[in-house]
């Protein structure tokens, strides 16, 4: 999804450099701990975050962790960080930048739990290399996660859901929760779920909601 640029979402983005990493070189390492209060805190990573409803209200409700939010996208970026500011949200730093880096962004065995949103599907075979979960993508998620850390997955696609089932477990990766219907599941798994924009876009047009929870063992 590209969003169309909006001036002020980039201007935003320019004014809070203590807010948002705006395509930093991945030359050059991140220092974290100068940009949360408490680096000990679990940390948790959004992949891809969109608009951002999705990560700014996991931080709204998880005070005591520390949020990334990783988005390609400068204007995304923008109204993810307006967001962050009307909610006061020390504990969400906005990363714009690519996915394919990651692990030049975060140290190995520094995130707890790395959350892809209904990912672009791109499905081409030829472009299969782009999906965020295609194998050199689990490498690095695998790097930059905590032994035992999860990868929390949900789509509305059903070709980029039996592919990431396959990619992943082909992987040898682990699942700890699978659901083809998540808003049908019971009380208390529905009444946790934080939908994303397109989840609820998607949802409301009556499709079935996909979901996983993987994760790479402890070794
Ligand atoms: N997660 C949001 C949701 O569920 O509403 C947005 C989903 S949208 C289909 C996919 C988002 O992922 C877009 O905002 C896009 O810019 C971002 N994205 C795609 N590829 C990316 C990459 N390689 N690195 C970071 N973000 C990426």
């Amino acid at each position: 999804m590209r969003l169309r640029n909006k001036p002020w979402a980039v201007k935003l983005v320019q004014e809070h450099p203590e807010s948002v990493l705006d395509r930093p070189d991945p030359e050059k390492q991140i220092d974290w701990s100068q940009r949360f209060a408490d680096c000990s805190r679990p940390l948790e990573i959004e992949v891809g975050s969109g608009k951002g409803h999705f990560i700014t209200t996991l931080a709204e409700q998880n005070p005591d962790k520390n949020f990334v939010a990783l988005e390609l996208q400068v204007t995304a970026a923008g109204m993810i960080l307006r967001t962050k500011l009307e909610k006061k949200l020390d504990n969400l730093q906005i990363l714009c930048a690519d996915a394919a880096d990651i692990t030049a962004f975060f140290a190995a065995n520094s995130a707890d739990t790395l959350y892809l949103n209904f990912s672009d599907p791109w499905p081409k075979t030829k472009h299969e290399k782009r999906r965020l979960t295609y194998k050199t993508f689990l490498e690095k998620y695998k790097k930059i996660l905590k032994p035992g850390g999860q990868i929390e997955f949900k789509t509305d696609n059903s070709g980029l859901f039996s592919y990431s089932v396959a990619s992943m477990n082909n992987y040898g990766m682990h699942f700890d929760f699978v659901s083809v219907d998540l808003h049908h599941e019971n009380e208390e798994i529905v009444a946790k779920n934080i939908e994303t924009e397109y989840e609820h876009k998607f949802a409301a047009k009556g499709n079935p909601i996909y979901a996983l929870h993987a994760d790479f063992g402890v070794e």
